[in-house]
């Protein structure tokens, strides 16, 4: 994540690497050399990742309070180099700096914050909006301490400032039980050497006339998902190899041996049993359909079934008392009741509205209508079972019923997770999105919004941000049609498994 508001590449005559870029390049060179030679081809975040660096970033200003007096560096700053001279000034008042920039050999680095210790070293901190110490953060910081030291500044210690993911709102954020301050010194000493041959060969790549030769690879989603995947992915077929249903490492062997079509995927090669069904229906273009298993599963159906899906929410920063950083907060359900096979399904649902702690209405109007019989069809269990278990901790007034539901749970994903029904079309996946179109040709395509992250992120949009009364009222109607689908969709694909 790049949290540097001016664009060191591009608004200054000299060539610098900035601690984002230098990531990049870390990852690969390819998207380095695009980072400064055609910066237009690389995707903007979408709304996803955006809304990870504003997540980031809120989780940043939380960090500063621990440090009162600080002094925001930059808060003024309009170029390059007036960010360069407000910190070279800052130094000397021997205060918490929040992001004074330094520059050397080249490279240009901003830390989250800059402590002053004993007469005249510094700590430096990166926050980061993890529950913990990640590989990439280290490299981070040793880029940080390798300018910082060689700007003059002598750095002590470096730490990882992570969020605690055991800590429990109980009123207003506390910032000091909020984060876990990890000491990575020795461990960013022990790869601080690496830093300079690998900025002199970046800068190599940088002035490069052409993009350099790299083929991809699982560096693409390492550590982080590369913005030109896109690019470089797209020679591959919609049957690739990297369809294959946990392929793993398997799919980069087969690749390096030539093999991009599922279907030519030679005999010999160890396929799991549902890797092997997934070459059969490539080849046949039918689908795989496992009548008995499928018989089976419908025998389980007791009627009246409810079919119910949640949508959930979670925030690094607990929005309500009892929350831990991260825990799903559900804000809507949709439940169809079918009463027999055929019947016309009565619906019921639930949407959130206002600023307060949803979970309590949702479990009184959950309880109201998902009765205490019949079978409770979801669309992955192990979600909604979770969602259910933190219910139950965080209001054991309502455990009793949850326990009755939680034991009449069906998960409609397991037969498509098995492979008793695989279409060529589902591409690998066995999600309610991939197996809808393909037994009912009906999809998602015409709703506003397509997919949990992204009701989730509308959801608090509306909500929690500043929108217009007629917005808000629009988007509500967008989530209700969404999680609606979501339960009709499962009633389809039952019908469609009883036709088959
Ligand atoms: S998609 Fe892969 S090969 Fe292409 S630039 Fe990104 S990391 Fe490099």
């Amino acid at each position: 994540m790049d949290r540097t508001a001016l664009d060191i590449t591009a608004t200054t005559e000299r060539l610098y690497v900035s601690k984002s870029k230098f990531l990049w390049g870390h990852q690969c060179r390819k998207l380095l050399w695009y980072a400064y030679n055609a910066k237009d081809q690389i995707p903007e975040a979408d709304a996803g990742q955006q809304a990870i660096f504003d997540q980031g970033h809120e989780v940043g200003v939380l960090a500063k309070l621990l440090y009162p007096g600080g002094i925001e560096v930059c808060a003024d700053a309009t170029d390059f180099e007036q960010v360069l001279q407000n910190s070279l000034a800052a130094l000397n008042e021997r205060k918490p700096l929040f992001e004074a920039g330094f520059v050397y050999n080249g490279a240009f680095a901003r830390v989250d914050i800059l402590n002053p210790v004993g007469k005249n070293e510094f700590d430096i901190l990166e926050v980061k909006s993890s529950t913990g110490v990640k590989e990439v953060h280290l490299l981070d910081l040793a880029f940080q301490a390798f300018v910082y030291n060689g700007a003059g500044l002598k750095i002590l210690r470096c730490y990882v400032m992570h969020v605690n993911r055991d800590y429990v709102r109980r009123g207003p954020i506390d910032p000091k039980k909020f984060f876990k301050l990890v000491d990575v010194t020795r461990k960013v000493s022990a790869i601080s050497k690496e830093i300079e041959p690998q900025l002199d060969e970046m800068f190599s790549v940088i002035r490069l006339k052409q993009e350099p030769d790299i083929k991809i690879g699982p560096h693409c989603s390492d550590p982080y998902p590369c913005p030109l995947m896109g690019k470089c992915w797209s020679f591959l077929p919609a049957d690739s190899v990297f369809e294959l249903y946990y392929g793993g490492k398997k799919c980069w062997r087969l690749l390096q041996d030539g093999v991009v079509n599922l279907k030519d995927i030679p005999h010999g090669v160890d396929l799991t049993e549902r890797q092997t069904i997934q070459r059969e229906v490539a080849n046949s273009g039918k689908p795989h359909i496992d009548r008995k298993a499928l018989a089976r599963f419908l025998k389980r159906l007791k009627y009246p079934v409810s079919y119910l899906d949640f949508e959930t929410f979670n925030t690094a920063i607990p929005l309500f008392d009892g929350l831990k950083p991260y825990q799903q907060v559900p804000f809507q359900f949709s439940l169809h009741r079918q009463s027999a096979p055929g019947a016309a399904p009565e619906h019921h649902g639930f949407l959130a509205d206002g600023r307060v702690d949803p979970r309590p209405e949702f479990l009184n109007r959950l309880r109201d209508c998902i009765g205490d019989q019949g079978t409770v069809v979801v669309y992955n269990a192990t979600f909604e079972k979770a969602v259910l278990d933190k219910l139950a901790q965080a209001f054991p007034e309502h455990a009793g019923w949850i326990v009755n539901v939680k034991r009449r749970i069906v998960d409609l994903l397991k037969p498509f997770q098995n492979f008793s029904y695989y279409h060529p079309d589902q591409h690998g996946s066995a999600s309610i999105k991939s197996v809808l179109p393909v037994l009912t040709g009906r999809s998602y395509a015409d709703l506003e919004i397509q997919e949990g992250g992204q009701a989730s992120l509308e959801f608090l949009r509306i909500h929690f941000g500043d929108v217009l009364e007629a917005e808000r009222l629009k988007v509500r109607e967008q989530l209700e049609r969404y999680c609606g689908q979501d339960t009709e969709g499962m009633i389809w694909i039952v019908e469609a498994i009883q036709r088959l």
